[in-house]
């Protein structure tokens, strides 16, 4: 744990008391604050109590003591509406922060600051966080990865050796936390997502940006160049920020720059195109935004690793994350694959562009937009089945392509592993690979994918009993 020293003996309200700000009352109590706390669950209050909070309704708070308002990245701030504990904290003139924030402002007192990696982007955030980290302590780094994936970045610590933090960082959590340094900062892509939350796309964008510019002046800047936002802030930024911008690209080559060509990974940064590694050798990095995502961890941690054969060795070591593009088991030749944090048009996409022969099950809470954009892909699906509440509208939209509203996970699976066994494809796969969120069925995606892989075992040992 790293404690929040900087509110001792003040007071301090939490709100939203889930992971991170769970985290945050442990850190600051161990800091000597005091903490006044609140969450609409019984269960999460009574966890905050016995960590030393005082448990009442925001209304309740001493607000004329309170210097500072430590917020869930998951309660809006500004959109749709700010919500009415923010409103009070501003009606008082107490700042709103996140855990991050308190993070930041602790290491920057620090002797001997470790170094910060960020990494942000709409899609592929936890896979690069993942993989840098995996690199990183494969070469002999004391990496601590956390944020928006894994332990709140207060559950971390500073450990002997070559400590160094990877931190993915989601939108929300970058409004919250101005003054976070990064050494190095990543971004992935941008394509619309959360849009509600950001009041429009250019607000997005702009959060986005806003991360990179809080570079380190003498720092790095990854960016994927593949899709027109994310372009033009590297422009804007290789043009005015001190610190040094390195673009990213997948099919494109670079003059200066990382850049993958039919799988092939490149190190432009010097003067001339040099051959790293042929992708294709990462087996738990499938697609070409994979590709994406590791050539970004190899922009990343290059600053840090002289040694690009540790580099490359530590890429093909990676052993991927669970439910993304997870393999998660085989009857026969059919695959079962667990793309259960596909909860957008834009993740679906890459999934579908890996496999030839798709059994897909897909639906849940839908996102705006639906499936349109992926009417490309739509060749290669044998049969959907459609789950949740966007089924109908699925079903609409996918009215030339085989398909059947099925509502539940357990009928989706059955009927499509039915369908791809009869299937004379070389290899098909039935894929769960949502394009939605999964609140109407399921607590969230880590719950759903759980479901599908629970099905898919008790399928094989259905069909083991039976033989
Ligand atoms: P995030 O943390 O940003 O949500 P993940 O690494 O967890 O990203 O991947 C989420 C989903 O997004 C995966 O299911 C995958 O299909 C898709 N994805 C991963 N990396 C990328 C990328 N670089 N570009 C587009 N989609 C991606």
């Amino acid at each position: 744990m790293i404690p929040v020293t900087r509110f001792q003996n003040m007071d301090v309200g939490v709100f939203g008391l889930a992971r991170s700000g769970l985290a945050s009352i442990r850190a600051l109590k161990a800091g000597g604050a005091n903490v006044y706390a609140w969450d609409q669950r019984e269960a999460a209050n009574t966890a905050a109590q016995n960590d030393g909070a005082i448990i009442g309704s925001f209304r309740t708070w001493p607000w004329e003591k309170l210097k500072a308002l430590v917020l869930s990245p998951g309660i809006p701030l500004t959109h749709p509406a700010p919500h009415e504990v923010v409103r009070a904290a501003r009606d008082a003139g107490v700042e709103v922060i996140g855990d991050m924030e308190l993070f930041a402002r602790e290491l920057r007192n620090m002797a001997k600051k470790p170094p910060v990696i960020a990494i942000t982007g709409t899609n592929g955030k936890s896979t690069t966080t993942a993989l840098i980290g995996h690199i990183l302590a494969s070469c002999g780094y004391q990496a601590e990865v956390g944020g928006n994936i894994g332990k709140s970045v207060l559950e971390l610590s500073v450990r002997d050796g070559k400590p160094i933090f990877v931190l993915e960082v989601s939108s929300y959590q970058i409004d919250l936390s101005p003054s976070l340094q990064p050494n190095v900062s990543v971004l992935t892509n941008i394509t619309p997502d959360h849009i509600d939350r950001h009041g429009s796309m250019e607000g997005y964008v702009a959060v986005k940006r806003c991360l990179l510019r809080q570079t380190a002046a003498d720092g790095v800047i990854c960016i994927g160049v593949d899709d027109q936002h994310s372009a033009s802030i590297y422009t804007q930024l290789s043009a005015t920020s001190d610190a040094e911008s390195v673009p990213v690209s997948v099919g494109k080559v670079l003059g200066r720059g990382i850049f993958v060509l039919d799988g092939t990974l490149y190190d432009a940064q010097r003067q001339h195109a040099a051959k790293v590694m042929d992708l294709n050798t990462a087996r738990h990095l499938p697609g070409t935004h994979n590709w994406q995502n590791a050539a970004l961890a190899y922009a990343a941690v290059k600053p840090y690793i002289n040694d690009t054969r540790a580099i490359v060795s530590a890429i093909q070591s990676f052993p991927g994350l669970a439910h993304r593009i997870e393999d998660v088991g085989r009857l026969g030749n059919v695959r079962f694959i667990n793309d259960s944090k596909a909860t957008n048009a834009d993740a679906t996409a890459r999934a579908l562009a890996v496999f030839p022969d798709i059994y897909w099950i897909a639906g849940g809470k839908a996102k705006e937009g639906g499936i349109e954009s992926l009417r490309s892909y739509f060749p290669r699906i044998r049969k959907a089945y459609l789950i949740g509440d966007a089924a109908e509208d699925f079903a609409n939209t996918l009215r030339d392509v085989s398909h059947e509203i099925v509502h539940t996970m357990d009928a989706a699976v059955a009927a499509a592993a039915r369908d791809a066994a009869r299937s004379s494809a070389e290899a098909p796969v039935v894929l769960l690979s949502p394009a939605c969120a999964s609140f109407d069925q399921f607590r969230d995606f880590e719950h759903r994918g759980d479901v599908f892989r629970t099905l898919v075992a008790d399928l094989s040992k259905n069909k083991e009993a039976a033989q």
